[in-house]
């Protein structure tokens, strides 16, 4: 091994928190270590929370680490809300931690969202969290657009999330990007999403790079286009004797029916059925839902549309009563009417 090749392998274990190893390492290699720069790195440990590492280090490097400095760490990674540290130190050097303290630290944690370090502070003092700080910590959390740590926190409260709440945070993920929780969060509320703030979305994940997630938001935004266009057209089924009476339909409109059945040429008996559209489709999907809803929710296959008024549309379709036939064809008055036989 190259010299530079040891001193990075060094320098790792000192990251990492393996003194000790650094330490034999180096004086295999002789590559000498100031006791300064050790210290740094044990205090760095301290830092981070790492008491066990930073007391193995000590001792692999003849420092000393006086109680009263671990006392000084445990008091601090209480007040910064580090239970799990603050807990694993008080172990290693057998000074329990105020009871008192924990509560308040729990409670602190609750207040800023923080449900885990929260949760971790009760369960050190085996006590239940009170229900309104779960809830306050869960609002909270649904504000910054924690999805699942807010819901975690009204589980434990056994109380639903309220809908304002989940609209809070749907619109704060997707305005961060995060598709899943945005998406969840709306599902829940039972709301949709407004299709601008799922391109947002969309748009903040392409630029972070996270493909699927960006899909996930722009597909969502799509169908929320889709049902917005299908939702505008309104069925409406109507009487022969309805349409009579309707101002809207122009004169030539209102002879509008069965002209002839195309297999049994049988032009008088029919069984027609009416139905209104407040707008006639667009070329393409609209045109395809509509064939489809017509299909599913009344049965016809066949059917002739004509426009009247602002592009409104009246649909009709007939059964021929001799022969069963629905290949009828429609005529009107005047041939200016638009007539159009779906087969
Ligand atoms: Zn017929």
């Amino acid at each position: 091994m190259t010299d530079e090749k040891i001193l990075s392998y060094i320098k790792k274990c000192l990251d990492a928190g393996r003194m000790s190893e650094a330490i034999e390492t180096s004086e295999i290699a002789k590559v000498e270590f100031s006791k300064e720069e050790l210290k740094n790195y044990i205090y760095k440990y301290l830092e981070n929370g790492w008491i066990s590492k930073a007391i193995e280090g000590s001792k692999a490097a003849g420092i000393g680490l006086p109680k009263e400095v671990l006392i000084k760490y445990i008091n601090k990674y209480l007040e910064e809300g580090r239970i799990y540290s603050a807990n694993e130190a008080s172990k290693i050097i057998g000074i329990p931690l105020p009871r008192e303290k924990i509560i308040i630290i729990g409670k602190e944690c609750f207040l800023k969202g923080k449900l885990n370090p929260g949760l971790e502070a009760y369960k050190l003092v085996k006590e239940n969290p009170p229900i309104e700080e779960l809830l306050i910590c869960g609002s909270v959390c649904f504000k910054e657009g924690q999805f699942y740590s807010g819901l975690e926190a009204y589980k434990l409260a056994n109380k639903k999330p309220p809908e304002e709440e989940l609209i809070v945070c749907g619109d704060k993920c997707f305005n961060t990007g995060q598709t899943t929780p945005g998406l969840e969060a709306y599902e829940l509320a039972n709301k949709t999403p407004t299709k601008e703030i799922l391109r947002v979305c969309g748009e903040i994940c392409l630029i972070e790079k996270r493909i699927d997630e960006a899909r996930k938001a722009l597909v969502a935004s799509q169908k929320i286009e889709d049902i917005k266009e299908e939702k505008s057209i309104e069925i409406k089924e109507i009487s022969r004797k309805e349409i009579g009476s309707l101002k809207e339909i122009e004169e030539a409109l209102k002879c509008f029916g069965p002209g002839e059945c195309l297999d049994c040429e049988n032009g008088e008996e029919f069984k027609e059925r009416f139905f209104l559209l407040s707008r006639c489709p667009a070329p393409g999907k609209e045109e395809e839902w509509l064939d489809k809803t017509m299909k599913e929710k009344y049965g016809l296959e066949h059917f002739a549309v004509g426009i009247f008024g602002e592009n409104k549309g009246l649909i009709g379709s007939a059964v021929c009563v001799r022969c069963g036939s629905r290949n009828v064809s429609f005529e009107s008055a005047e041939t200016k009417a638009y007539i159009e036989l779906k087969k």
